[in-house]
């Protein structure tokens, strides 16, 4: 070495681990049955539990650890037959217990990994931790004018923290990382990671390094992190601020910063002077959480396919282009749709199509959810049949498919009730050609002026006559030929 850096920036490296915390998709609280459906009162969903009232006493949710333990296990984490719940003692006006239940020590999980992509290839990150905890109120400050509101309403909500180890090397990977890990828990089951809600928020940790350097260098933590792409740009500005600093010669000061959304800015949250000592201590009302290794081989069994390896498999052994299997794994109702028609010996291709497209489409005016999958695939396949092999054109088969959403009928029934039959009689075709042509002299006196674009225009007016029964196909080469001729 030796040599001056001309170019400073180009000899840092970027070193990020996050932590994220995933609502559980519990009917009731962690310790209470308190409902934790969102969007209620405040206030209305709390209990002497969630309060933290003298002599309340915390009863663990099994569902919760369900979720839990099949997110821990979707990680590759060894899944620990004894875990503890301490307490992690502050005060803050939204935690009125004066401690969260947290686990500490001995954590539900350890030692996972997880691949994802990344436009340049596989990206991979170890998964240091997973535990469980209860969440906290919300301080509200919008609500009441010069004063902050409290409302406890998701205090004692379960959630899992996922904490990487410093394994990311740039904002790009933490993104994509983070998006595959949404279609994991999705796909799981286990959160409905709404971000808008708060059911998955992300807390960053970044330092940078000399290329070359074995340890790490001091580390900054970025709270309030509710979007993925607020992620991205909180640690480019940081990088940015870290590598200024770096290369005028300063230090990194250890701290902990707020991301402002609405601001697209970073500020100061505390300092490490001031950061909290939570003197953590087993939580003494409740007991070791034992998970018995029959329950954890369940757990292990019972695990959906993860959504990248579904994506592979959909282009590698049904041919789907990358695009298409993206669009359908990340629903996975319409990702299990799509493999239950294609199992009845559907096109892959053809059944992607119309449920990427006319199905979506149709699903979404009438607000159906997607799981299950609101559509027999039986009736799926056979409508894909009827338009295969022509008996009903693409046009009468997306009639068909709405009725069929809105429960109507079987297929069959429905084609034959609504005269749907794609009609390829020469003689029909031709009559309703001639009196097209007849009824449009002003056009057709065009057409044969050479404004032969027109042909459409003919088109239409067939397909209208014809109810829209009349074979595409087939009107389109008598129509050339007719107008040729
Ligand atoms: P703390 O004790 O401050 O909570 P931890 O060592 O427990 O820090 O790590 C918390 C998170 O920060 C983890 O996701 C970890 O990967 C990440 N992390 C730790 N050290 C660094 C560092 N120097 N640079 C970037 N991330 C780090
Ligand atoms: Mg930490």
């Amino acid at each position: 070495m030796g040599d001056s850096p001309l170019e400073p920036r180009a000899l840092l490296e970027t070193v990020i681990g996050l932590e994220i915390h995933v609502q559980l998709r519990t009917a009731t609280k962690l310790f209470c049955g308190d409902s934790t459906v969102f969007g209620a009162p405040p206030n209305s969903q709390v209990c002497p539990v969630c309060l933290g009232l003298p002599g309340a006493l915390p009863v663990l949710d099994h569902a919760a650890v369900g979720l839990a333990a099949r997110a821990a296990a979707a990680l590759g984490c060894r899944l620990h037959p004894v875990s503890i719940f301490a307490r992690k003692n502050y005060f803050y006006p939204d935690m009125p217990k004066g401690y969260q239940i947290s686990q500490f020590q001995e954590p539900l999980a350890t030692e996972g990994s997880f691949e994802f992509e990344m436009p340049e290839g596989e990206g991979a990150v170890r998964i240091r931790r997973v535990h469980m905890e209860e969440d906290a109120g919300k301080s509200i400050h919008d609500r009441i004018v010069g004063a902050t509101a409290v409302d406890l309403n998701r205090a004692g909500t379960p959630l899992v923290e996922i904490v990487t180890e410093p394994d990311l090397s740039s904002p790009e990977e933490a993104h994509a990382f983070l998006q595959e890990l949404k279609l994991l828990l999705e796909a799981l089951d286990v959160s409905d990671c709404n971000m808008e809600e708060g059911s998955l928020r992300v807390d960053a940790n970044i330092s940078l390094r000399p290329v070359g350097q074995g340890v790490l260098g001091t580390k900054v933590e970025i709270k309030n992190l509710n979007t993925f792409s607020g992620v991205e740009k909180a640690l480019r500005l940081e990088i940015e601020r870290q590598t200024e600093v770096i290369s005028s010669g300063g230090e990194i000061r250890q701290e902990t910063l707020l991301w402002d959304d609405h601001r697209g800015a970073l500020r100061s949250m505390r300092g490490k002077e001031e950061s909290h000592d939570y003197r953590y201590f087993p939580e003494p009302d409740l007991p070791p959480l034992v998970l018995t290794p029959s329950f954890i081989t369940q757990v292990q069994e019972e695990l959906p396919e993860a959504p990248r390896i579904r994506r592979h498999r959909f282009q590698m052994s049904l041919g789907l282009s990358e695009y298409d299997a993206g669009v359908l794994v990340r629903t996975p109702g319409l990702a299990d749709g799509f493999e239950a028609v294609v199992s009845l010996g559907s096109p892959p291709k053809e059944v992607a199509n119309w449920l990427m497209g006319p199905f979506l489409k149709e699903a979404g005016a009438r607000g159906l959810t997607l799981r299950p999958f609101p559509l027999s695939p039986l009736w799926m396949a056979r409508l894909l049949e009827l338009v295969g092999n022509g008996t009903i054109s693409g046009g009468m088969g997306k009639e068909l498919l709405a009725r069929l959403l809105g429960g109507e009928g079987d297929p069959d029934t429905l084609v034959e009730r609504h005269g749907m039959t794609q009609i390829r009689d020469e003689a029909q075709l031709e009559h309703w050609i001639e009196s097209s042509l007849e009824a449009n002299p002003e056009e057709l006196k065009r057409f044969q002026g050479g404004e032969t674009r027109l042909l459409g225009y003919f088109m239409g007016e067939v397909m209208k006559r014809s109810r829209g029964q009349a074979d595409p196909g087939r009107v389109k080469e008598l129509l050339a030929a007719r107008l040729s001729g």
